[in-house]
């Protein structure tokens, strides 16, 4: 069990300090999946193990174009400024060689947010980082790149098909080879299931005799639209537009986002809940972006060029699987990213959440864990980064109509305080920025509830 309060932990997972006194502890781990979650493991893991195998069933790198393996690929995805602090940490000047290939980083001054109609005023979040903008292979690509180029990294292709345990710990991974029938097993003194949101991991571990984590799942039915255009300044200057309405007094919960990406493009996004579904239709695309978002919305969709199709996707539920309070846990064996958590997309934490699991890992092992044992410091540091998300995610769900629970104890009081500090920020510049450093998982929402901020927004209320 780590011994230390969620906001402490958090602060040093989060940290932009670049980690010091790994030690090689480990002869080989193993990553299943060379997604964000599986690639940044990979690079913390390299510190860490004499040799770091990657196993992937994609068989083709993106090269910038999405992959079956990542069917939301060809999504909106934008990366949280706690997201560009990890990969600098992880990958010295990433961010730089990042801007140099094409990829945008948006602070408070490029990206306009409207909420409700109402632009947000913009503020800075506290702690540093911008968003980084792009399409999410392009980003894939860049991160792959950094971490094939480690000279103990290797990467393979071919299905995971399962774990090899022995009375008390994994022993080693089976998988089939790409172009193979036959399913062959690497030893490996660490696994990490980076295998995504319907990772079977569960599942083999119920095989072997072990328990599965529990799976929660909170309803969501989201249903998401994208489509890129060529970017052209006669029809507009947006670079990072977001509007959202939540449900209420004749509103309907939306969500709409326009990002400029590498060549030249926009990628657009529009997005509705249950019944609210936009479809596969330019025609449709379009009529949405006039009628429910602002104007730049209706302008780009009409005016630009659009480049391919309309691309639609339907996220169920978020979902997490309780890790941390399994009773038995297998030695050497940890999950990441999406495998663990996997949160409702508007909020874009879902790449973020996964990089902070790689600072979890490294702060595992740079405590002197070995990785023989259970990984229950590992999970406890987990726990903190998904609680926190999914505190924010489902808060947020929690009012949509459609969404009918489970409520978390004190759901009413953190309702009412979340909407004081959110009308608050509208009029105050520095709460703006403290509740932005909590969006963008740069701090924990524990931060907000310090009484120095809640008077600061009683004040501005009162003002
Ligand atoms: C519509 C949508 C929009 C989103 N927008 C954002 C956003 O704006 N910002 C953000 O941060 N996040 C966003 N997300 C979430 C984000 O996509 C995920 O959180 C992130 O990709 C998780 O990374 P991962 O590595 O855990 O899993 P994944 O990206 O799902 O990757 C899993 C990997 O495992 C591989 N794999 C699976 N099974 C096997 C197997 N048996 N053997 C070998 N390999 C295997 C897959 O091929 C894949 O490479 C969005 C999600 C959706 C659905």
């Amino acid at each position: 069990m780590v011994a230390s309060s969620p906001s402490r932990l958090f602060a040093e997972i989060s940290t932009a300090e670049r980690p010091e006194g790994a030690r090689v502890v480990m002869r080989r781990a193993v990553v299943l999946g060379a997604s964000m979650a599986g690639l940044l493991a990979a690079r913390v893991l390299s510190d860490h193990a004499d040799e770091v195998l990657v196993i992937e069933r994609d068989t083709t790198e993106s090269g910038g174009d999405p992959r079956p393996g990542v069917p939301q690929g060809s999504q909106v995805h934008g990366l949280l400024p706690a997201g560009q602090i990890q990969l600098d940490r992880w990958f010295p000047g990433f961010s730089e060689e990042a801007v140099a290939a094409g990829v945008m980083i948006a602070d408070h001054d490029s990206a306009r947010i409207h909420l409700n109609g109402v632009l947000r005023p913009s503020a800075p979040p506290l702690g540093g980082g911008g968003a980084l903008v792009s399409t999410r292979p392009f980003l894939e690509t860049l991160i792959r790149r950094r971490t094939l180029a480690i000279g103990n990294v290797t990467l393979v292709t071919g299905q995971a098909k399962g774990i090899e345990l022995s009375a008390t710990r994994v022993t080693g991974v089976r998988y089939t080879p790409t172009g193979s029938d036959e399913a062959v097993t690497e030893a490996a003194d660490l696994v990490v299931d980076g295998m995504g949101r319907s990772s079977k991991l569960g599942d083999w571990l119920e095989r072997a005799g072990w328990p599965a984590p529990e799976l929660k799942r909170m309803p969501i039915k989201l249903n998401y639209a994208t489509a890129l255009f060529r970017r052209d300044p006669e029809i507009s200057d947006a670079s990072v537009v977001v509007a959202q309405t939540t449900a209420g007094k004749g509103r309907v919960a939306r969500m709409g986002g326009i990002n400029a990406v590498e060549g030249d493009r926009w990628i657009m996004l529009i997005a509705g809940y249950g019944a609210d579904r936009p479809s596969r239709d330019l025609d449709d695309f379009k009529a949405r972006c006039r009628r429910d978002f602002p104007r730049v919305f209706g302008e780009i969709a009409e005016r630009a060029e659009p480049l391919g199709e309309v691309i639609t996707y339907h996220q169920a539920d978020s979902r997490r699987r309780e890790f941390h309070r399994l009773s038995r846990l297998p030695g050497g064996l940890v999950a990441a990213g999406d495998a663990v958590a996997s949160f409702n997309p508007v909020y874009g934490q879902g790449m973020t959440s996964a990089m902070l699991h790689a600072s979890c890992l490294s702060a595992h092992l740079r405590s002197g864990a070995s990785p023989a044992e259970p990984a229950r410091g590992y999970f406890d540091r987990v726990r903190v980064v998904v609680d926190a998300a999914w505190q924010i995610s489902t808060q947020a769900d929690l009012e949509l109509p459609h969404v009918d629970g489970p409520y978390p104890k004190g759901y009413r009081i953190t309702s009412w305080l979340g909407e004081l500090l959110f009308t608050a920020s509208m009029k105050d510049r520095e709460l703006n920025a403290r509740l932005n450093s909590v969006t963008t998982m740069v701090q924990h929402p524990l931060s907000l509830a310090r009484p120095s901020t809640l008077l600061r927004a009683v004040r501005a209320l009162a003002r």
